[in-house]
C-alpha cells in the first residue's frame, strides 16, 4: 500500500546557525509512523505542490510524534524555508524513504564523513545509538570552514559524553586567528581518516551532503581499500 502524504504543522522552528534552522513537524493526531534512523522525507508547500524536495532526517527513530529536518540556506527551497518558515505553518510530507542507514553490529565502526549542513543525519545515527546505549563505534569526521560553522556542536559534544562508542571530530578549513581554534585544521584527506581506521573489513563508511563533497569522500574511502559494500552515501544533488 502506498504511504499516505500527510500535511504536517510546524510545531518548532529553531536556528543553528545563521542560515541553518531544524524544522519540527508535527505528526497529526493517531499517526505512529514506521521508518528507519537515516531516511529522508520529501516536504512541499500547500501553494507550491509541484516544487517538492527531500530533507534527510536530523531527528532519530526514537523521536516520536514529530520529524525534525535541519535546512540549510541554499537554493529556492532551502531559501524559502530558512527564512520563511514559521510556527503553525503546514507543509505536505512525504513519508521517509533511504538506504542510507546505520548499520547498528556491534563490532562495526561507523565512520561518518560530513562537510557543512551534510552532518544532519549524523546527529540522528548517534542520537538513536547512545539512547539505546548500543555498542557500535561511530565516529563522525566534520568539516566546516570555522568553528561558528558547526552545527549541533553542543549536542554532538553531549553524545560525547554520554556514549563512550562515539567520537565527534571537528577539522575547520579556513580558521581566523579570534577563533581560538586549537583543533584540526585543513580539509579531511586519507591520512586523517585512516587514523581511526582499525579494522577495515568492520568499518562502514559513510558519507552525505552536496555531491562534490560525497564524492571526494568516496575517493579517499577507496583509497585506503574499502569496498563498494563498505560505502554508503547520500548525494544531495
Ligand atoms: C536525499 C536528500 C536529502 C537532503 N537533505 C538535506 C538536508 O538535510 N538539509 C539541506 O539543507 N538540504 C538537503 N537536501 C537538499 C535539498 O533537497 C534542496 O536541494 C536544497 O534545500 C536546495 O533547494 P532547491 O533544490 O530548491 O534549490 P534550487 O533552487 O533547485 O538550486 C539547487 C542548487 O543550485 C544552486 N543554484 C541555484 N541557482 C543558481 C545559479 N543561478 N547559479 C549558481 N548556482 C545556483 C543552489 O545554490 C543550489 O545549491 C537533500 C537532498 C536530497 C536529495
Amino acid at each position: 500500500m502506498p504511504k499516505e502524504i500527510l500535511e504536517m504543522s510546524v510545531e518548532t522552528v529553531t536556528t543553528e546557525l545563521p542560515d541553518t534552522k531544524t524544522i519540527r513537524l508535527k505528526w497529526p493526531d493517531g499517526h505512529n509512523p514506521e521508518f528507519k534512523t537515516g531516511q529522508f522525507i520529501t516536504v512541499y508547500w500547500p501553494d507550491t505542490p509541484n516544487y517538492k524536495r527531500a530533507y534527510s532526517l536530523s531527528s532519530c527513530v526514537l523521536d516520536r510524534g514529530f520529524y525534525e529536518v535541519t535546512v540549510k540556506r541554499d537554493g529556492k527551497m532551502g531559501t524559502r524555508l530558512v527564512d520563511w518558515v514559521k510556527t503553525g505553518d503546514k507543509l505536505f510530507v512525504i513519508p521517509p524513504v533511504g538506504k542510507f542507514l546505520p548499520v547498528y553490529e556491534p563490532n562495526k565502526h561507523l565512520i561518518c564523513v560530513a562537510g557543512g549542513s551534510g552532518v544532519t543525519p549524523f546527529r540522528a545515527y548517534a542520537r538513536e545509538a547512545t539512547r539505546r546505549s548500543l555498542p557500535t563505534k561511530i565516529t563522525v569526521l566534520y568539516s566546516v570552514r570555522q568553528p561558528k560553522d558547526i552545527i549541533f556542536n553542543s549536542e554532538f559534544l553531549e553524545l560525547e559524553k554520554a556514549n563512550p562508542f562515539f567520537k565527534f571530530l571537528v577539522t575547520c578549513t579556513r580558521p581566523q586567528p579570534t577563533d581560538n581554534w586549537t583543533g584540526r585544521v585543513g580539509r579531511i584527506d586519507a591520512a586523517w581518516i585512516k587514523q581511526f581506521v582499525t579494522d577495515l573489513p568492520n568499518t562502514v563508511f559513510y558519507a552525505c551532503g552536496p555531491n562534490p563533497l560525497v564524492e571526494f569522500a568516496e575517493a579517499l574511502v577507496f583509497e585506503l581499500g574499502a569496498t563498494k559494500e563498505q560505502m554508503k552515501t547520500e548525494k544531495w544533488g
